[in-house]
């Protein structure tokens, strides 16, 4: 009875040093998708330990809420979401749970990384989920745009500085690495796309607004009806005419959704279907945002050009 005692002073004790220790001082950052945690962590180096909520080859507006979520929120300084009600069905039920007063919306510890970028297609008239729409904030996969990269990355380098202004230098310095890095990029990403400008596609789901944006493409339809609602047979066909009338020669699809459809459409009207992540890793070898454009756009380039688009 005595030894347990005798050992368990000074182990007290060297905990109390530890928790005491600014060493110890590493922020706990969560975002919602691996993009995010990403672009957090490209900001916040060895400052912060990161964690993804939703996998990259998971559709982020329809998440499995598992218990372990609960526990990684329960112990995060930050929560970083992408917003425009692209978790709504999710991740609310998840942050109340977690009991944790930092990451509640409104608290300092919780970032909506919309609220700086640049988000296309908000609706003009009314717009609720009730008539099947996902987006009734405006399109939620901004992250697609490389300059929207750069303004969360912006974002997550205030909020951190804000959390822990004793590192604010430190993340001051990789933000501005990474967007060094990210122009750099960008300037192979906008010659390989040049080609391409103008160019008309069909995409699965209305992911790629900031993409087709940025590289000048051209989406002509959706196999989606509204964003969020399965293909009908009806839309199916007048999608397919519209393509065939255009020559649409390139068919982008998520790769969480069913290759029935698509494959079909593809057969119809002589598109290449082309499976083209929207996430961090959506693909193994996807490990960073950077390599996220890299991916696709090496993988467009080469689809348009094996079904003779360009
Ligand atoms: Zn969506």
């Amino acid at each position: 009875m005595i030894r347990p005692l005798r050992c368990a002073a000074p182990l007290a004790a060297a905990l109390l040093a530890l928790a005491a220790s600014p060493l110890r001082a590493e922020l706990k950052v969560v975002g919602t998708t691996e993009d995010l945690a990403t672009l957090a962590r490209e900001v916040g180096g060895d400052k912060v330990k990161v964690e993804a909520l939703a996998r990259g080859y998971q559709d982020p507006h329809f998440v499995e809420a598992k218990p372990s979520f609960i526990f990684i929120l329960a112990k995060a300084d930050l929560l970083v979401a992408v917003g425009r009600e692209l978790e709504i069905g999710w991740l609310p039920p998840l942050v109340t749970q977690s009991r944790n007063a930092r990451i509640q919306p409104g608290a300092e510890g919780y970032l909506d990384a919309s609220l700086t970028a640049r988000i296309l297609e908000i609706p003009q008239g009314p717009v609720t989920r009730a008539m099947g729409d996902v987006h009734p904030s405006g399109n939620p996969h901004y992250w697609l745009d490389p300059g929207n990269g750069r303004k969360v990355a912006k974002a997550i380098e205030t909020k951190l500085a804000q959390l822990a202004p004793a590192d604010a230098a430190y993340f001051a310095g990789r933000y501005a690495d990474f967007d060094r890095r990210l122009t750099e990029a960008e300037k192979r990403w906008d010659a390989a796309m040049a080609p391409y400008r103008g160019l008309k596609i069909v995409t699965y789901h209305r992911s790629w607004a900031n993409f087709t944006d940025r590289f000048q493409l051209e989406v002509i339809g959706y196999v989606e009806p509204k964003p969020g609602v399965p293909p009908s047979p009806q839309h199916t066909l007048d999608l397919m005419a519209e393509m065939k009338r255009l020559g649409v020669k390139v068919l982008l699809v998520e790769p969480y959704f069913d290759l029935k459809t698509p494959n079909s459409i593809g057969r119809e009207t002589g598109a290449q279907v082309v499976v083209m992540p929207p996430s961090v890793g959506g693909e193994k070898e996807i490990t960073d945002y950077i390599k996220l454009f890299d991916h696709d756009v090496a993988l467009f380039t080469k689809a348009v050009a094996a079904a003779g688009g360009r």
